[in-house]
């Protein structure tokens, strides 16, 4: 095979840079990050050794090496993973990103995250993640197309709508989620075919996905806020917030933020920084997002460094893009009050330390960003059901799950002590340590 088709090694990457700024430090290693929160989380509820021995690690890693044909008629060797972390309470859940930085590392961590995000809501999945190593900005939809359906092919056998259920995540969308089902009935299925339209969620209406799904996630870090804003009694009419990363999480936050009164400041992406005091107009800047695929250029706003954004003063900070954006520097310069992360991740242990110390409430992860795998979950339940549920039946179970969860983490967070992410890692382990205590270990 030559070298030019060879596939490369997941796990032999060395973590990326920060995108676009490549003179900043290399990463950290995401998978030892999550596992630093689940210990501290362990410490703090005594969970059992065992236990805490075996959610350090993965049940299954599959990675997979497998040809595509280009549009020239040429053939690249691509490279994916799916990492199953665990499935005590449920099937693996979580998503697949398609990104040229994505390492073993990497989605080893999100996989994680999504086992205590599941957890934290008491939905019944568990936890799993995926990626394809490739940048789909670099290739045309037929060739995302190709490469999405050789994916779902070379993994067929190790998903299943009882079993893991993959779903939208960076560089993917509902079209890619269509693919993956229609790849998956066709292989998979005979006469029970449309039982498996549930092996992902996220998919267009016309296939089967739900109302209320594609905006689900930015809808969760609005609920978020608005709860957060009422303990404080902080009218968030005409207040500001800088979002970093304008896609899907970053946009539809932006949109629903505004019907509120909060304007957007400032936002960014891998290709530079925009800043308006005046505030943005999210929807006319999503447009131009979907145009040009970055915010940069657009014409309402200043060009600023990422040192601006992250010193930029705003009262909300919602970090939207890739995870490991906010480190000490990051931390010591940041004006906001709340962050509220709709990104996996985005956050060093060392910056949640100086963050906590200077007063600012960082509303974690698997809280702020988990109103995007509460609607996959009610898009299951949909499939599973033949049923079609209104928008307005899903926009209301998704906020009374979303304020549920909130006042449990801030409750539990306030009686022990604890910061919110501590808080709400301890509400899922404690949940999946009862489910191991009941079962026991087998055999
Ligand atoms: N990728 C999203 C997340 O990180 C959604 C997962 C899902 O819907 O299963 O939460």
């Amino acid at each position: 095979m030559s070298n030019e088709i060879a596939a490369t090694d997941l796990a032999q990457l060395n973590p990326p840079s920060v995108p676009g700024h490549a003179t900043e430090a290399p990463k950290g290693n995401l998978g030892a990050i999550v596992n630093q929160h689940v210990d501290r989380a362990c410490r703090a509820i005594h969970m059992p050794d065992e236990i805490t021995a075996i959610l350090a690690h993965p049940k299954n890693e599959i990675i997979v090496h497998f040809p595509v044909r280009m549009d020239d008629g040429s053939f690249r060797m691509f490279t994916g993973c799916r990492v199953q972390h665990n499935n005590i309470l449920g099937p693996y859940k979580g998503g697949i990103r398609f990104h040229q930085d994505v390492t073993l590392d990497e989605v080893r961590g999100l996989a994680s995250a999504m086992t205590w995000k599941s957890a934290l809501h008491d939905i019944p999945f568990g936890g799993g993640k995926g990626g394809v190593q490739f940048d789909p900005t670099k290739h045309s939809l037929a060739e995302i197309e190709r490469i999405t359906r050789r994916f779902t092919h070379a993994l067929a056998g190790s998903i299943g709508p009882e079993y893991d259920i993959p779903a939208p995540d960076v560089g993917t969308n509902a079209q890619v989620m269509n693919w993956l089902m229609d790849t998956y009935m066709n292989i998979v299925g005979a006469l029970d075919k449309n039982a498996m339209r549930r092996v992902v969620t996220g998919k267009s209406i016309p296939c089967g996905g739900s109302l209320g799904r594609e905006a689900a996630t930015g809808q969760g870090v609005v609920h978020c806020l608005v709860e957060w804003a009422r303990d404080r009694r902080f009218d968030l009419t005409g207040k500001t917030v800088a979002i970093q990363g304008f896609g899907n999480v970053g946009s539809f936050t932006a949109k629903i933020l505004s019907k509120l009164g909060v304007s957007t400041v400032a936002t960014g992406d891998y290709k530079g920084y925009i800043y308006n005091p005046e505030g943005l107009n999210p929807h006319k800047l999503a447009e131009h997002v979907k145009r040009t695929g970055s915010v940069v250029d657009y014409k309402h706003g200043r060009p600023i460094t990422r040192d601006e954004f992250f010193a930029i003063e705003c009262d909300i900070l919602v970090p939207a893009a890739l995870e490991l954006e906010i480190g000490e520097k990051e931390a010591h310069a940041i004006k906001a009050k709340v962050i509220a992360e709709g990104a996996n991740g985005p956050t060093y242990p060392e910056a949640d330390a100086i963050l906590n110390d200077r007063g600012i409430t960082v509303i974690p992860d698997i809280l702020a960003n988990s109103g995007g795998v509460t609607v996959s979950y009610y898009e299951w339940l949909q499939n599973k059901r033949s049923e079609r549920w209104e928008e307005e039946e899903v926009l209301g179970r998704l906020e009374r799950a979303m304020k549920r969860t909130y006042a449990h983490v801030r409750d539990f967070a306030y009686e022990r002590k604890l910061d919110f992410r501590t808080a709400a890692y301890a509400i899922g382990l404690e949940r999946i340590q009862k489910a191991y205590a009941d079962r026991g270990i087998w055999p």
